[in-house]
């Protein structure tokens, strides 16, 4: 591959900073307190699921401005095709798109209903269902939870026990159990989840994909607080949720492989690259002012060694990014290689966070913003960068999808 820019990619570079000098609200600005968001994609002082429907009235139609603005471009599922709402972009040009917009600190819209269902329903949905919910999709009027996870079932997601049986009439299944660590599901207004629905077939064949509304009957949301103090996700239950069988995303007993594709399509971390890289310059920028200067400990070799590093692994992440982008332009179907990708940034994310607190030697304990260096920006990266490991599949699950699939080697 060519690691140069072509000139159309510059200019595709410029014209997204164009377009968020003119059309990001600013009236919608980051919130200070705010914990960082745990998805890759997010990006520190945003919670855009959450400010679309916040109290405040001003940042509740900040954030909808802004999405219609990039649903004006179909920029808030660049890669979908045209005629469904999307901007039938490139996976390099959604890469650009997405590093652009992380780079000026901005958010993203939608993002798992554009990465995750849409793909998912334009490869195995109806026309029907593709009608009903794609466009809500790429306007940024509807948004989605991926329920899949539960109390028992994670990693071995082919173990869940949340039931869906068809009722008398045929026409509808009623849904039964619990999902938990369903990211932003206290603001969904649609869950896609995975169930069972056949208890005798051996296990991945007997579960379905189905859409559900979040405000049905039956169903209860509680946010769960982590140790931040935030909430990030939640639990959900389930109690004879009626959910109409035109709601089944592929055919029943048969959603192991839907379920399988919509993770396929979990490109994580796709441009958040520069989202460590603007933590990075922040901490050097912070080390040379003249509150950091106390913090000069980066003038001796073994910081210094390790800040250098730090680099290094995200100029490699940068560059893995890039070749994921290409094989996928190239007809390829990125699978380990996103492993890989997903599994270095979550560690490199992790080490990242390690390095810049022990500059901070003892005040890297103060949890407070007010008063501690860097406002203890690096105190709580530490804290949110222990999911990293595990959200999206743990590294236990990443490191097995590159030794089968990438290296060939046989299942232990
Ligand atoms: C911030 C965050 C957001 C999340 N968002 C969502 C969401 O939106 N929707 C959703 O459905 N889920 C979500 N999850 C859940 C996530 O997908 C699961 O936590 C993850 O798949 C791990 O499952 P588990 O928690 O059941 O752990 P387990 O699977 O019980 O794993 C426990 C430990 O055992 C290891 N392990 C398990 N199996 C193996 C094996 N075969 N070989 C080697 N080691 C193994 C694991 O790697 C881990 O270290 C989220 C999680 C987090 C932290």
């Amino acid at each position: 591959m060519n690691w140069a820019e072509t000139t159309e990619q510059l200019a595709f570079r410029e014209e997204v900073r164009g377009f968020v000098r003119r059309h990001f609200p600013t009236d919608y600005p980051p919130d200070p307190l705010a914990e960082h968001s745990l998805e890759p994609e997010d990006v520190w002082g945003y919670d855009w699921p959450a400010d679309r429907t916040s109290a405040d009235p001003v940042r509740r139609a900040a954030a909808r401005r802004w999405a219609t603005a990039l649903a004006e471009r179909g920029w808030i599922a660049p890669h979908w095709p045209v005629e469904y709402g999307g901007a039938g972009l490139s996976a390099m040009s959604e890469l650009i798109l997405r590093e652009e917009l992380m780079r000026a600190g901005v958010p993203t819209v939608n993002g798992i209903g554009a990465l995750l269902l849409g793909p998912t329903l334009i490869e195995h949905g109806t026309e029907q269902q593709r009608a009903a919910h794609l466009p809500g999709i790429a306007r940024g009027e509807t948004t989605w939870a991926q329920g899949f996870s539960e109390p028992g079932a994670g990693s071995d997601l082919a173990g869940l026990s949340t039931t869906a049986v068809r009722d008398a009439t045929g026409s509808a299944f009623l849904v039964n159990g619990q999902k938990v660590w369903t990211s932003s599901a206290q603001h969904a207004d649609w869950l896609f989840v995975l169930v069972r629905t056949d208890r005798a077939a051996p296990r991945h064949k007997g579960l379905s994909f189905l859409l559900v509304d979040a405000r049905s009957q039956g169903i209860t949301i509680r946010p769960i607080r982590d140790m931040r103090g935030a909430e990030p996700f939640a639990e959900i239950y389930f109690d004879d949720v009626r959910v109409p069988a035109t709601n089944l995303v592929g055919a029943e007993n048969r959603g192991w492989y839907v379920a399988m594709s919509a993770l396929a399509f979990e490109r994580a971390g796709i441009g958040a690259t520069v989202k460590f890289e603007r933590a990075v310059h922040d901490l050097i920028g912070y080390l040379r002012s003249p509150r950091g200067a106390g913090f000069r400990r980066a003038d001796t070799a073994v910081p210094r060694h390790e800040l250098a590093q730090r680099y290094i692994e995200l100029r490699v992440q940068h560059n893995l990014a890039r070749l994921a982008a290409c094989r996928e332009d190239a007809g390829g179907v990125p699978e380990y290689e996103a492993s890989i990708s997903q599994l270095r940034g979550a560690e490199l994310h992790q080490r990242l966070a390690r390095t810049a607190t022990s500059l901070f030697g003892p005040y890297a304990q103060l949890w407070q913003r007010e008063g501690a260096p860097m406002a203890a920006e690096f105190t709580h990266m530490r804290f949110d960068a222990i999911a990293a490991t595990l959200l999206g599949g743990t590294t236990e699950i990443q490191r097995r999808v590159i030794a089968t699939r990438g290296l060939g080697l046989p299942k232990s």
